[in-house]
């Protein structure tokens, strides 16, 4: 299967999830994670119409997406969707479009710092660990409904993010865990578009994107609300490491 014919197995899966749940497909932005690939497969992706790319490493970054930019015509959208040290932020500021990946409010403060530098708003999105998992990244969002402490901590936590002058917080980001079992997956899904809806009362403001599903669970994402899906191998094959 080459490239082309991944783009378009997912893109008709997106069709058929957004179907089954009465979504429009125009509302789910596919980005095509592109890490540990080669810059050829990303523009065999661009040829195929794909315009939107996540990397999760600031030095494979900064050198595939000038050597990718370099060579197309139209510019193509860059998320960044992996933990980013706050001292490399400045790297990474001038290559992506969209943060997934705010879980500091240090990395948040230093890249509202450099964007006002620059004259920019950045595009980021607030990652949170609502499945409790102790591998990943992320502000603990774990069991908020019942856990007021935890609840407590997070608000304060995103108020600060929220009211830095040159961060726009589109919404929210999270990783489900790795198992097979939708009965697990499903409500970590329900549970971020949840916290979104209660974020968006208490703050008055709008999150309209949610970044959830990868390969293994993105119709699942789709159906409890995705409108940013993280998709890598089921478009680019499996990655040696
Ligand atoms: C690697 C990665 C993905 C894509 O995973 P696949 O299983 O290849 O689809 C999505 N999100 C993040 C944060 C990743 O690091």
């Amino acid at each position: 299967m080459s490239i082309a014919d991944n783009l378009k197995h997912v893109n008709e899966t997106i069709v058929s999830a957004c179907a089954k749940v009465n979504r429009n497909p125009d509302d789910i932005t596919l980005v095509a994670v592109s890490k540990k690939k080669p810059v050829a497969d990303i523009l065999e992706a661009i040829e195929a119409g794909q315009q939107h790319f996540g990397e999760n490493r600031v030095e494979e970054s900064t050198v595939k997406i000038p050597q990718v930019n370099a060579q197309i015509d139209l510019p193509v959208t860059w998320h960044m969707i992996g933990h980013i040290q706050s001292r490399k932020a400045k790297i990474i500021a001038p290559l992506f479009d969209v943060i997934h990946s705010i879980d500091s409010v240090k990395l948040a403060k230093k890249l509202s710092s450099l964007a006002e530098q620059n004259e920019k708003v950045i595009d980021v999105l607030v990652e949170c660990n609502v499945s409790g998992e102790d591998a990943k990244h992320g502000f603990n969002g774990y069991n908020w409904v019942r856990n007021q402490a935890v609840k407590d901590h997070l608000w304060q936590d995103i108020e600060t993010i929220i009211n830095l002058p040159n961060l726009r917080v589109c919404g929210l980001m999270t990783m489900a865990p790795f198992v097979d079992d939708i009965g697990v997956i499903r409500p970590i899904f329900a549970d971020l578009f949840a916290l979104r809806e209660e974020l968006q009362t208490s703050f008055k403001v709008t999150m309209p994107e949610l970044s959830m599903g990868m390969t293994n669970d993105y119709a699942i994402a789709i159906e409890e609300g995705a409108t940013m899906i993280r998709v890598g191998r089921a478009i680019f094959g499996e990655r040696q490491y």
